[in-house]
């Protein structure tokens, strides 16, 4: 199969990459070791999968197009590609570590769901080395931004609370088959070894970013409604009048450990 008989099924976000030199510039950039444990998301027809396995094999992929997977299940040997038939979405990372060593991800992701799927690998984020993603151009920038600025946001805060960001290189649509109506760029994600910010409970601080975040133009004091009163944000040093997409991580994280030391004391003054 080669891309004049496969059909690209934009359900999938089926783009496929076909300049060798981008894809050669990718792999340079990731650096593949003999003793990596790679995954690939989504390897189609295996543009990124045969330059990854010439660095190191076997690796594991996964795909959700059945004609594909069947594809990829003829075109490589078990010593090559290890195929999962899965939804990355709901896929289980954790399953393919064994010991000690972690995993390199990487993929030029289906652009519709590349959000919950950064989302999805983040709630795994223990059993991951690093990762290499073609994106969205803008969400490249997203997950780059700073505060203060238009592209700042929820998915912003969230990955830079987990990983540092580095954009590697802008790839342009013409690389692709069917070219998309986007550019794109290549990001690199490494998780941090010691975390940025002193976090007290990860699953406030989620809320808290989704709550901020929620009405983009509310104020902070409206966005945190029923969580932190007016008072208890200003106590912080944090104005209440402020929009989440000013606030840098620190003070998510002071908002968040807020709300971690009110439920307790809710909870031991309860007789
Ligand atoms: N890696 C190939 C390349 O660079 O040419 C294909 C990239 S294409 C942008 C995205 C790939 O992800 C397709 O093969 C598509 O079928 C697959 N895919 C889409 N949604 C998926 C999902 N939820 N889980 C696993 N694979 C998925």
């Amino acid at each position: 199969m080669s891309q004049n008989n496969h059909r690209p099924r934009k359900r999938f976000g089926q783009n496929f990459l076909h300049d060798k030199t981008v894809i050669q510039r990718i792999v340079k950039y990731i650096n593949p070791q003999p003793n990596d444990l790679l995954v690939e998301i989504g390897p189609g027809l295996g543009a990124l999968t045969d330059a990854l396995i010439e660095r190191t094999h076997p690796i594991h992929a996964i795909e959700i197009d059945n004609d594909l997977a069947a594809h990829l299940t003829q075109r490589y040997t078990p010593q090559q590609l290890i195929l999962h038939h899965s939804d990355a979405l709901t896929f289980d990372f954790r399953s393919l570590i064994h010991g000690e060593q972690k995993i390199r991800l990487i993929g030029n992701l289906p652009y519709n769901i590349s959000t919950p799927l950064l989302f999805h690998v983040l709630e795994q984020i223990e059993c991951i080395q690093d990762m290499s993603f073609m994106l969205q151009k803008e969400v490249v920038q997203r997950l780059a931004a700073v505060p203060g600025t238009k592209n700042y946001g929820r998915l912003t805060v969230m990955v830079q609370y987990w990983c540092r960001v580095e954009k590697w290189f802008e790839v342009g649509s013409g690389a692709f088959t069917p070219a998309p109506k986007i550019d794109s760029a290549v990001v690199h994600l490494t998780p941090h070894e010691t975390p940025l910010v002193s976090v007290k409970d990860t699953t406030d601080f989620h809320q808290i970013v989704k709550s901020a975040f929620g009405q983009r133009r509310k104020t902070l004091a409206n966005g945190l409604k029923g969580l932190l009163t007016k008072d208890e944000i200003s106590f912080l040093g944090i104005d209440p009048g402020k929009r989440a997409e000013t606030l840098d991580i620190y003070a998510f994280a002071a908002l968040s450990n807020a709300i971690t030391q009110k439920k307790f004391t809710a909870m031991t003054n309860t007789p």
